[in-house]
C-alpha cells in the first residue's frame, strides 16, 4: 500500500470529521482541505506522501486516535463520574451580559469566556469558528484578536467546518491564545501536544460545545429541497442564536429570509437527527479534553417549541481543571459570566441521553470497526473500555451487531474523495 493510499483509508472508512489537521502537518502544498464532491470538507493529496508523515497523521487524526485530558490534569479533578468524567464542577453558567445571551447558541458561556480572556490579555487571540464566506452552511476558522470579534462567532455551526487547516502557523505565532472548538477538534490537538511542545505552551484554555455531531451537506441540501429552497440562492445561514435555540433562518440573495425552528430543522427527536458516520461512532461527543464544556439543558435535549425565541439561554458548564475552575471565576468576578446553580450527572443524563448511550456504546461500536478491516480508533483517556464494562456484554454484542450490519450495508465507506 502506498502511503497515499494508507492516508486515504482514513477517509476511506469514515473516519474522518473534517477538522483540517492532516493539512497543517503534511503542509497545504501535500495535503489540502476542499469541498469533495459528497459535499464534505475532505482532504486532497497533492503532494508526494512519506510514510513518516502518513505515520504522524496516524497519530494526531482524530478519526484515528481521540484524546481527553491529560493524565496529570484529570488526576487532579476532585469529582468523577463514568459518563461524564472528571471534573471540578457541573453548573448552570450564562453570559452576563445581555446581548451575548441572547446572541449566543444557547447562555452564550462560550463567547463570553472567549470575549473575557480577551478583555483580560490573558490570551492574544482567540481561533474558533465563524460563518463561511464562501458556503454559507459550512463553518470556517477563524482568529479573534477583538471582543467584537469573538461575538461575530456566536452561535453553532452545524455544518462541514476545518478549524485546524493551518495550526502549525497558528503556533508559529508565538503568543497564547484559546481554543474554541468541537470535542474531535480537541482530541486532535490533545494527540498534537505529543509531537509538538508549543501545544501545551501556548493552548492556554481549552473550551468546547458538548456535541451530538453535525449534519452532513447531503441532509443539509435535503431540508432545503423539501423546503423549496435553492442552494444557490443562500447568502447565509445562521442555525441558532438569537434566543435560545433561537431560529434556523436562510437569508437569500434578495434579502428575503426563511426561518425554522430548531425542532423542525433537526427533527422532533434524536433519533431523527441525520449525522456522519464518524459521529455516530464518537467516543467523545462531551469535551473530555477541555477545561470548560459547555451544553444545552433542556430534558430529553429537545427545547421546548414554544419558547425558542423567548428563552433567555441557560448552558450547563463542566468544568473540569483548575485552570477551568479559576477562568470561571475571574469571569464571574468581572460580569461576563453567571453561575446558577450547581448540578449533577444525573441532570446531565436527563439532558444529554443521547451522549450518555453514545458513550456507553463507543466500545462496542469501534470494535466492530476494526473487526471489519477498518483502521482503529484509538481511545485514551476516554473511559471506553471501563464504560463497555458497564453496559454489560448483552448490549454490547447488539452494539457490535449493529455496527457490523450497518458496515456491511454501507455505512462507513466513503469513495476516494478526489481522484488526482
Ligand atoms: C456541531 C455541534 C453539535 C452540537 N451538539 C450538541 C449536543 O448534542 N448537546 C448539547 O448540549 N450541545 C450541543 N451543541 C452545543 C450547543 O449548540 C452550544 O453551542 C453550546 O451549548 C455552547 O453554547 P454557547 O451559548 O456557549 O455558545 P456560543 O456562545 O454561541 O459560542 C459557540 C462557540 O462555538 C464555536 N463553534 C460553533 N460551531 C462550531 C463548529 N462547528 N466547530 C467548532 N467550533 C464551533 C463558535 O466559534 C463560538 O465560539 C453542539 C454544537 C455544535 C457546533
Ligand atoms: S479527521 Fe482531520 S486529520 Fe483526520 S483525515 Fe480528516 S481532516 Fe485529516
Ligand atoms: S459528534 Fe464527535 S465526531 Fe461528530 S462533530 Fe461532534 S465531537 Fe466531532
Amino acid at each position: 500500500m502506498t502511503p497515499q493510499d494508507r492516508f486515504y483509508r482514513i477517509v476511506e472508512s469514515g473516519l474522518c470529521i473534517g477538522c483540517g489537521l492532516c493539512q497543517s502537518v503534511a503542509g497545504k502544498d501535500t495535503i489540502r482541505m476542499e469541498k469533495a464532491e459528497s459535499g464534505e470538507l475532505r482532504p486532497r493529496v497533492l503532494g508526494a506522501l512519506t510514510e513518516e508523515r502518513v505515520d504522524m497523521i496516524y497519530e494526531t487524526c482524530p478519526g484515528t486516535r481521540a484524546e481527553g485530558l491529560p493524565e496529570a490534569l484529570s488526576s487532579q479533578a476532585p469529582e468523577f463520574d463514568p459518563v461524564w468524567g472528571p471534573y471540578h464542577r457541573l453548573v448552570l453558567a450564562w453570559a452576563g451580559e445581555p446581548q451575548i445571551r441572547h446572541e449566543g447558541s444557547a447562555g452564550g458561556v462560550l463567547t463570553a469566556l472567549g470575549r473575557y480572556l480577551l478583555n483580560s490579555r490573558r490570551v492574544a487571540f482567540v481561533l474558533h469558528v465563524k460563518a463561511s464566506a464562501a458556503e454559507p452552511s459550512f463553518g470556517e476558522r477563524t482568529l479573534s484578536f477583538t471582543e467584537a470579534e469573538v461575538l461575530e462567532g456566536a452561535g453553532s455551526r452545524y455544518g462541514p467546518t476545518a478549524p485546524l487547516i493551518d495550526f502549525d502557523d497558528v503556533l508559529a505565532r508565538e503568543e497564547p491564545f484559546a481554543l474554541i472548538a468541537k470535542p474531535c477538534d480537541l482530541n486532535a490537538v490533545r494527540n498534537l501536544a505529543h509531537r509538538d511542545p508549543r501545544v501545551d505552551a501556548l493552548v492556554r484554555y481549552w473550551l468546547s460545545p458538548v456535541c451530538g455531531g453535525y449534519m452532513p451537506t447531503e441532509a443539509m441540501h435535503r431540508f432545503m429541497h423539501d423546503n423549496r429552497i435553492d442552494p444557490s440562492n443562500v447568502a447565509a445561514l445562521r442555525y441558532r442564536g438569537l434566543g435560545c435555540p433561537g431560529p434556523t433562518t436562510f437569508r437569500m440573495r434578495d434579502s428575503e429570509e426563511r426561518s425554522f425552528h430548531y425542532l423542525d430543522f433537526w427533527g422532533e427527536d434524536e433519533s431523527a437527527w441525520s449525522l456522519p458516520f464518524r459521529c455516530k461512532i464518537c467516543p467523545d461527543g462531551i469535551g473530555d479534553g477541555a477545561d470548560i464544556a459547555a451544553a444545552d439543558i433542556w430534558p430529553g435535549a429537545a427545547p421546548d417549541r414554544k419558547g425558542s425565541e423567548t428563552d433567555p439561554g441557560f448552558n450547563s458548564i463542566i468544568v473540569r481543571t483548575a485552570a477551568g475552575t479559576e477562568l470561571v471565576e475571574a469571569a464571574v468576578a468581572a460580569g461576563y459570566l453567571a453561575i446558577g446553580e450547581d448540578v449533577g450527572p444525573d441532570f446531565m443524563n436527563d439532558t444529554q441521553p443521547h451522549q450518555v448511550k453514545k458513550k456507553l456504546a463507543a466500545g462496542a461500536r469501534l470494535d466492530a470497526i476494526a473487526q471489519s478491516g477498518r483502521p482503529r480508533l484509538k481511545t485514551v483517556g476516554l473511559r471506553i473500555d471501563e464504560l463497555a464494562d458497564l453496559n454489560g456484554d448483552a448490549n454490547n454484542r447488539t452494539q457490535a451487531e449493529g455496527t457490523a450490519r450497518r458496515l456491511r450495508e454501507g455505512q462507513g465507506r466513503e469513495k476516494r474523495p478526489f481522484q488526482r
